[in-house]
């Protein structure tokens, strides 16, 4: 079933269209609203509200009546549910806060709204992000657009669903340990990770909070540039927000800085942006576990950066295999204290039979966290009691910081950005898993390392493998940069985007 969006390769073909008055804003939201109750068998929105949804159109077309249109003026766009929303439930895709209603925006939402964006609503994710496949949702899975028995992704998998399928021109995502590269891989859509700290984490639900970063998914890098220069900048509410990005200010701008406006390019791209730029291809990511369908897509993108001018440099980064146990140490370890503020009293459900305090403590959480949730605050607390502490915790941050050393080393002395898969094969089915819980998490390997480290990545799609089915599902290629080089890594996307046409792909259009 095509849906309206479908028609518009791009945010600036769509903002053509609004600007010529082709179509308005308020029109949109409801083809928009339309497609995704066609469409719910993908169970991507948990929560919309058409009244809200249609007063922010309508503000966006007296903008534009007005002349006062920016740059995401009416494009209708989804949050991840994990960003709290005035107005729209936020509940983490969790039992735990089901009919929690937020009293304030995200910042990454004020300021989506302030540029002009429409919401369409929340989109479902694993709960407390937590999860490599949209299965670990009290909603229920989210389902992959190209083969409905195969996930999406996770943790953002909705939001990368519901771009795939056009139901929204882009939506946010988090990044804890690349559920927004992961999700916008396995579902053939374009997704950055921007350096920790570059955008506020203010009003986003809590997971691993030296880790967590959101990020936009959308079509392509282009587009991309568009949701983070308006998602992006120093917020005095987060503690761990940057001021400065290199010595520039972190302000809403400037990953821009390397696009141009007018001609629609990426600075970067006049006289042959890639002659010389070194991608570094770690040898480390091409090991046992990578499958052929994906080993062939990277290998056949990375001559196509080599056609570009690029060069391509051999480069290691030894301790990859050791960032699932840092990670898997660290992101619980952080989760379990994030998440004890849901105890029935201060946040979240309360049990309703209890005889004493301690009793509706342990029984509102038994009740309000699925398994996922549970099984991480029981390795969190492990790693950090006392005996365990430093067995486990410390020798995490030991890591963490060579992990780190060995991506300086790289993107120091031998590669302007480094390549690779996101992840070790297409989607796989849904509940393959369900008896096996750690296999999912093994299948983080290429993504969890930048976050230990706090460096962007991003994925864009570059091929088509088989999945379990048979259908034919995407594959994504990683980008990794150095700190606050977020405008690099999308301009060397979109030089890869300007000559294939994987980023185009839709996801239903010939159904
Ligand atoms: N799959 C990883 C996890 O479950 C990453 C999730 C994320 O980035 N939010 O922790």
């Amino acid at each position: 079933m095509a849906t309206a969006l479908q028609h518009y390769s791009s945010l600036a073909s769509l903002r053509q269209a609004l600007a010529d008055k082709k179509v308005s804003a308020t029109e949109l939201a409801q083809e928009s609203l339309r497609a995704i109750d066609l469409h719910k068998v993908l169970n991507a929105f948990v929560h919309t509200d058409a009244e809200l949804t249609l007063a922010q159109a309508s503000q966006a077309d007296a903008l534009l009546a007005a002349g006062k249109a920016g740059p995401l003026t009416g494009i209708p766009i989804g949050h991840k549910d994990v960003f709290v929303t005035q107005g729209w439930r936020s509940t983490a895709g969790s039992n735990m806060l089901k009919n929690y209603v937020s009293p304030f925006d995200a910042t990454v939402v004020s300021r989506l709204l302030e540029a002009g964006t429409v919401s369409m609503g929340k989109l479902n994710c694993d709960e407390f992000a937590m999860g490599s496949g949209n299965e670990h949702s009290a909603f229920g899975p989210a389902l992959n657009p190209w083969d409905h028995t195969a996930v999406p992704g996770g943790s953002s998998g909705a939001s990368a669903a519901a771009v795939a399928a056009r139901l929204v021109m882009a939506s946010t995502g988090t990044d804890t340990g690349g559920s927004v590269r992961q999700p916008a891989a396995l579902c053939g859509v374009s997704g950055i990770k921007p350096t920790y700290g570059s955008v506020s984490r203010y009003g986003m639900i809590a997971y691993g909070s030296s880790l967590d970063q959101a990020g936009p998914i959308a079509a392509s890098a282009a587009d991309l540039v568009e949701m983070l220069d308006a998602m992006s900048g120093f917020d005095p509410r987060d503690s761990t927000s940057a001021e400065f990005c290199n010595g520039a200010i972190n302000a809403p701008g400037r990953i821009r800085a390397d696009f141009n406006q007018a001609s629609q390019q990426f600075t970067l791209s006049a006289a042959q942006p890639l002659k010389g730029l070194r991608i570094g291809v770690p040898r480390e990511y091409f090991g046992d576990g990578l499958s052929e369908d994906v080993a062939n897509a990277i290998e056949a993108a990375l001559a196509e950066f080599e056609k570009l001018g690029a060069q391509r440099v051999d480069i290691s980064l030894p301790r990859t295999r050791l960032s699932i146990p840092a990670y898997y140490v660290i992101a619980p370890a952080e989760a379990s204290s994030n998440l004890s503020r849901y105890d029935g009293v201060r946040y979240g459900h309360r049990s309703e039979n209890y005889t004493d305090l301690e009793d509706m403590t342990g029984k509102s959480r038994a009740e309000g966290f699925g398994p996922e949730v549970q099984r991480r605050i029981l390795v969190g607390t492990y790693v950090l009691s006392h005996g365990y502490y430093d067995a486990y915790y410390l020798q995490a941050q030991r890591l963490r910081r060579m992990i780190a050393d060995d991506f300086r080393t790289a993107l120091t002395t031998q590669c302007d950005v480094i390549m690779g898969p996101v992840t070790p094969t297409v989607a796989k089915q849904i509940g393959v898993n369900n008896d096996n819980p750690t296999a999912d998490w093994l299948a983080d390997i290429y993504t969890l390392s930048l976050n230990l480290a706090g460096l962007p990545g991003m994925s864009i799609p570059c091929g088509f493998g088989t999945g379990a089915s048979g259908a034919a599902l995407p594959i994504g290629l990683q980008i990794i940069g150095n700190y606050f080089e977020e405008g690099r890594l999308l301009a060397v996307a979109h030089q890869y985007q300007c000559v294939t046409d994987w980023h185009q792909h839709i996801a239903g259009q010939t159904s």
